[in-house]
């Protein structure tokens, strides 16, 4: 039986354990933290329970593969359901749109504020869904490793899936109102980029969620990692926690262990580094045993952006409060501007909140809220200092949120915690606090992240957020596929 290290317990590496523990290897998962999930994580406090990364399960069919490949059944772990509506958002003139996955219950909605678009909503999704078949197979489900890969691109295809307009251009030609034009933009933050810099074919992502659905964890979305754990569990797994890796060692260009960070030194015949890809390529691997080249190339792929995560346990509930509320700001464009470009906290920012006690009452005790806010925020970079910044940025944003509609939120707190991007950084050591991995920022962001298989080395995997083919949970998932398929044709080959 060979043995096979996973370095980290986040969603791929908990993927990539079930499915090699499946295939027969002695797997190891080593997890600097106490419990699995990285960014995938919750706390319970005082009655109150957040989930304190994902909030909603797009592609699910991802992770019902996953269970079956394994040999089991998703339903056995948890339930997943839709929700009515999938999000309520705020326009800061005090509109309110309710967003529907039933198209014809959304487009009632558009009439009354955006009469002009309620034809061009539905143009939209439909065009999302082309791009959406136009790409799935050549990118999302293409290790995009090897010629065999790159055959099944047909180049044809890159001139039907807009990879040469903005996000933002192609919004603008489709829809004409701003409220409209705001609500489709947002979705290019879900990879972590700007909708005035990443290509257009980023406009698959409303297809994901509005055309094939969004989906929230009965019990919260933890439930998801936890079974991932008992998956892989189940299949002979073993978890080692509280263990940081160091180093990896090499021996050629043949991994042969890596080094814990109390001196402890572990063989193995493969290595899945689960482990963000900048971590593993710049700081985990001997320097003499990759060229300064490869490093600095993957130094300077721009992060996603990171987040500034409010959690609050309001003794209060507002009737107005949806599961998923989107609180838009006025200058959408000076938003991003200020997140990627002025790398600072968006002075006026678009505020997320998730209020899982919505549709989970045991989140909060009766009539209190546990509310999860969420901005987007620049990636670490020298010029901040989340100590300083903190505090003052959580008392904005609950004022904020008392102008928009939460009377007496900050007189109802009972329970409050912050996560800033330093926060992301030390506690799942993601490059610089980065929470979707790789930022889309150009129309090239795809062909240059990380594949599943560094080519140096005979046994080196990678999966997570920062490779190919992305962020968000679905697409780490088939990073793990990607991995067992270069894996499975090394061996075959
Ligand atoms: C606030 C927030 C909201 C989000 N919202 C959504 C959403 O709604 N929907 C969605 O699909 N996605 C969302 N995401 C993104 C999603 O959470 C991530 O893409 C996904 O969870 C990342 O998984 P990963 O496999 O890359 O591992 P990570 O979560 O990055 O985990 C890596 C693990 O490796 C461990 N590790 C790292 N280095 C070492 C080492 N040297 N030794 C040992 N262990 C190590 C870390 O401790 C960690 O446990 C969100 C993320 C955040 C933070």
């Amino acid at each position: 039986m060979k043995n096979a290290i996973v370095i980290g317990a986040g969603i791929g590496g908990l993927a990539s354990a079930a499915l090699l523990a499946n295939r027969g290897f002695k797997v190891t998962v080593l997890e600097k933290n106490s419990a699995v999930g990285g960014k995938m994580n919750q706390i319970s406090s005082n009655g109150y329970r957040f989930d304190t990364g994902p909030s909603l399960l797009t592609m699910p069919f991802l992770l019902e593969k996953l269970f079956k490949e394994c040999g089991d059944d998703i339903n056995n772990y948890f339930e997943f359901e839709e929700l009515e509506p999938l999000c309520r958002y705020f326009y800061p003139d005090g509109t309110l749109f309710d967003n529907f996955s039933d198209r014809k219950k959304t487009v009632e909605q558009i009439q009354s504020f955006a009469p002009e678009d309620s034809e061009n909503y539905s143009r939209f999704l439909d065009r999302s869904e082309q791009i959406y078949d136009g790409t799935a197979d050549a990118f999302l489900f293409n290790p995009l490793y090897s010629v065999q890969d790159f055959l099944k691109v047909n180049p044809l295809n890159f001139l039907d899936i807009d990879a040469f307009s903005t996000v933002s251009e192609k919004v603008d030609e489709y829809v004409k109102s701003d409220y409209l034009r705001q609500f489709f933009k947002r979705f290019t933050t879900y990879n972590g980029s700007s909708p005035y810099l990443a290509p257009a074919t980023l406009n698959v992502i409303p297809h994901v969620e509005l055309n094939q659905g969004g989906y929230y964890v009965k019990g919260g979305l933890y439930k998801i990692a936890e079974s991932l754990h008992k998956l892989a569990v189940s299949l002979g797994a073993e978890f080692t926690f509280n263990s940081e890796v160091s180093h990896i060692e090499v021996q050629s260009n043949v991994i042969s262990g890596v080094k814990l960070d109390d001196g402890t030194t572990l063989k193995c015949d493969l290595l899945f580094s689960n482990s963000d890809a900048t971590e593993t390529i710049v700081k985990l691997l001997p320097d003499q045993s990759i060229s300064k080249r490869t490093k600095t190339r993957q130094q300077n792929i721009e992060p996603s952006c990171s987040g500034f995560v409010l959690m609050l346990g309001c003794k209060k509930s507002w009737a107005d409060l949806k599961h998923h509320n989107i609180f838009f700001s006025s200058n959408y464009k000076k938003e991003f501007t200020d997140i990627f470009k002025n790398k600072k906290l968006p002075e006026d920012p678009t505020i997320y909140v998730a209020n899982t006690s919505y549709s989970d009452s045991e989140h909060a005790p009766e009539n209190a809220s546990n509310l999860f806010i969420l901005i987007n925020a620049p990636y670490l970079s020298e010029t901040q200092n989340w100590d300083n910044i903190s505090s003052s940025y959580s008392n904005f944003i609950i004022h904020e949120l008392e102008k928009r509609g939460l009377k007496d939120l900050s007189d109802s707190i009972e329970f409050q915690k912050v996560i800033t991007p330093e926060d992301f950084y030390n506690l799942y050591r993601s490059n610089k606090g980065s929470i979707y991995g790789t930022s889309s920022n150009n129309k090239f962001s795809a062909f240059v992240r990380p594949r599943n298989k560094v080519r140096k080395f005979k046994n080196l995997y990678l999966v997570g957020g920062s490779t190919h083919p992305g962020g968000g949970i679905p697409l780490v998932v088939q990073s793990a596929f990607n991995a067992l398929e270069l894996l499975e044709r090394q061996v075959i080959g």
